[in-house]
């Protein structure tokens, strides 16, 4: 089973992408991680995300149902299930939708069987647009993320590849592209 892990700041474009691609290629599976964060208007229990409260991601996380989990943001928890990615191999690869942190780790624990991308914007000012023309996130949520995003923007370095999202149509093909060369390696 290989890996690809997608990674961006928050409102970098990556979900579009992730969905874009999952359209795409039919070989790939979505893991669905489990996050502590209230829904968002239009996301799904099971599709989007497993939304658990706290107390059910901490007893998960005591039975080392994680393959990693973190804090993302202060007091909200995010973690890819075990069960996810070992679901029986009905796709030759998965794709996973996580934060810098979490895309280091699972290079770590799985080396070349993984491929981490990292999705970035031309430039913070341009997220901080589209984080406020998306408008599913407070000031105060707002100014956290993009704080977080200056310090993601620095680790890109870290990454397979870094695909820049400045035209949608392009990055989608880009990251196509990687992923195909690396199933295909
Ligand atoms: P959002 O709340 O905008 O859906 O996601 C916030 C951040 O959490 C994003 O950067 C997303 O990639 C990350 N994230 C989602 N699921 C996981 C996970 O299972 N593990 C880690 N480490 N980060 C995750």
């Amino acid at each position: 089973m290989k890996l690809i892990v997608l990674t961006a700041p928050s409102g970098a474009g990556k979900t579009t992408i992730a969905r874009r691609v999952m359209d795409e290629m039919e070989d790939l599976r979505f893991s669905v991680s489990a996050t502590t964060r209230t829904r968002r208007e239009g996301e799904e229990h099971g599709v989007d995300y497993f939304f658990l409260s706290e107390e059910v991601f901490r007893a998960k996380v005591e039975a080392r149902a994680f393959i990693e989990y973190e804090e993302v943001y202060p007091g909200l928890f995010y973690g890819t299930l075990k069960d996810e990615l070992e679901r029986p191999a009905e796709s030759t690869a998965v794709l996973l939708d996580i934060d810098v942190v979490g895309a280091l780790n699972v290079k770590k624990l799985y080396g070349k069987q993984a491929l981490i991308l990292f999705i970035r914007p031309p430039s913070l000012e341009v997220l901080e647009e589209r984080l406020t023309a998306r408008g599913t996130d407070s000031a105060t949520d707002m100014a956290v993320r993009l704080e977080k995003a200056a310090l993601e923007l620095s680790q890109a370095n870290q990454f397979d590849e870094v695909i820049v999202n400045d035209d949608l149509e392009q990055a989608v093909v880009e990251t196509i592209a990687c992923i195909r060369a690396f199933l295909a390696g």
